[in-house]
């Protein structure tokens, strides 16, 4: 017996098997869906903020209340879907709805003192990108595609969480160089800049996609697949407790934690994950 491969591999999809094989096995191979968490409900509400601002309006009028204007559309979105009230903030609990939604727009204020949305000239956003890379198809979801004056591609990535340590910094660019490489292989076209945008600090991280970086990526990303290959092949996705493990939406069932893998079947569990503030990964 082997477990199925994954049809494809994303970026998060392969720092989650560098992390730990075993979360990888129940999100990519049994697919089980991650819950919502106050983290990740909020990243998605800003992201659909700034594409609405950049989908919606042309530059010269993306001013910050335009902005505000769309993060309320966004709210208004998110309200309609009822996950407000699945995280604990329906509208009876009107002071940490009203902390969260205000959390959001601190996070639309960030961008705005990143850059000015009326200097950037967008190709596109939440641009979906799949490419056959020796054999293995690698698929991303680009947040922003920019064209410079100068008639350069810039891939932008908005990031709702902390700022990597210095040591994770090269860790979270490779995801990015990752889009970088999708783009060369999609669009004929290699990036100039791939940038990481930290709206909670502010803070903009930047690298050039070199030869040497994408080369370097295609060869790490087919080492991962290989792994996963292997562990698909003997069944063995093993845990791998760390600090992540606060944050993980399958602590239930993790025998590291006293779960039971085989209750897979039965997911959504009750219990989920901690709501703990996110490390510098989101
Ligand atoms: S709780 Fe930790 S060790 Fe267990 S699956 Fe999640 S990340 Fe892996």
């Amino acid at each position: 017996m082997s477990l199925p491969l994954p049809r494809s591999l994303s970026p998060s999809k392969v720092s989650t098997f560098r992390d730990c094989a075993l979360a990888f096995r129940f999100s990519a191979i049994d697919r089980l869906e991650e819950p919502p968490s106050p983290h990740t409900t909020k990243g998605t509400l800003v992201h659909r903020a700034l594409e609405r601002l950049f989908w919606h309006h042309e530059p010269g009028d993306r001013s910050p209340e335009t902005a505000r204007a769309e993060l309320a559309v966004a709210w208004g979105e998110l309200e309609e879907s009822g996950e407000l009230e699945t995280l604990g903030l329906g509208v009876d609990h009107a002071e940490e709805r009203a902390a969260f939604r205000a959390d959001a727009a601190a996070l639309v204020d960030g961008y705005l003192r990143l850059e000015d949305p009326d200097r950037v000239t967008v190709l596109g956003v939440e641009l979906t990108l799949e490419a056959d890379v020796g054999g293995l198809l690698l698929r991303g979801i680009i947040d922003r595609l920019d064209l410079t004056d100068g008639g350069e591609l810039v891939v932008v990535d908005y990031k709702t969480g902390r700022v990597p340590a210095e040591h994770q910094e090269h860790q979270r660019l490779g995801g990015v160089q990752f889009y970088a490489l999708l783009c060369e292989q999609v669009l004929g076209r290699r990036p100039a800049k791939v940038r990481l945008l930290y709206l909670r600090q502010p803070v903009c991280i930047e690298a050039d996609p070199s030869d040497q970086a994408l080369r370097g990526l295609r060869q790490r990303t087919s080492a991962v697949w290989s792994a996963i290959e292997r562990a698909c092949a003997t069944e063995d996705f093993r845990p791998k407790p760390s600090a992540l493990c606060s944050w993980c939406a399958y602590k239930a069932l993790c025998p590291a934690f006293g779960g039971d893998p085989a209750l897979a079947s039965a997911w959504p569990l009750e219990s989920g994950p901690d709501e703990t503030p996110l490390p510098a990964a989101v």
